[in-house]
């Protein structure tokens, strides 16, 4: 599965246009976009796994497992980007049963959760109490 487009354009605004591995600048031309659970491995092609790389990186990567390190920064995007896919049905759900102020907390914590996803070191941001809320509207939606 190769890696779309708008999935390029995440990760390099995520990335700031350096290499993950090297922190060298790049160009969107020069740069490379590499799986960091190699798919040989069963990664996936989704953002939080894709980061922008190098060439000499990527290739010195290759099908070689994460850092423990490498491992966390990308478990933090996939943990953000799964609470926001769950806040995104939260979210349509308040807009019906919801009170203005409910929508309100859901799109505050929306944006938190994009200040993660956008982080190049997520692990410096603080994870919202997004379960806490998304109960009271998944309940609501049974
Ligand atoms: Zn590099």
């Amino acid at each position: 599965m190769s890696v779309g487009y708008n999935t390029k354009k995440l990760v390099w605004k995520r990335d700031k246009g350096c290499c993950f591995y090297c922190g060298c600048k790049l160009t969107w031309e020069t740069k490379t976009v590499d799986h960091v659970i190699p798919r040989s491995k069963g990664g996936t092609s989704r953002a939080w796994n894709i980061v922008i790389s190098c060439f000499t990186c990527n290739q010195n990567k290759g099908d070689s497992d994460p850092t423990k390190e490498q491992l966390d920064t990308i478990l933090r995007w996939k943990v953000a980007h799964e609470m926001k896919n769950s806040l995104e049905k939260a979210i349509a759900i308040a807009k019906l049963n919801g009170s203005p102020e409910e929508v309100e907390e859901l799109f505050k914590l929306r944006e938190e959760l994009r200040g993660i996803i956008l982080a190049t070191r997520p692990m410096a941001v603080p994870l919202p109490p997004t379960e806490l809320i998304l109960n009271r509207f998944t309940s609501l939606a049974q």
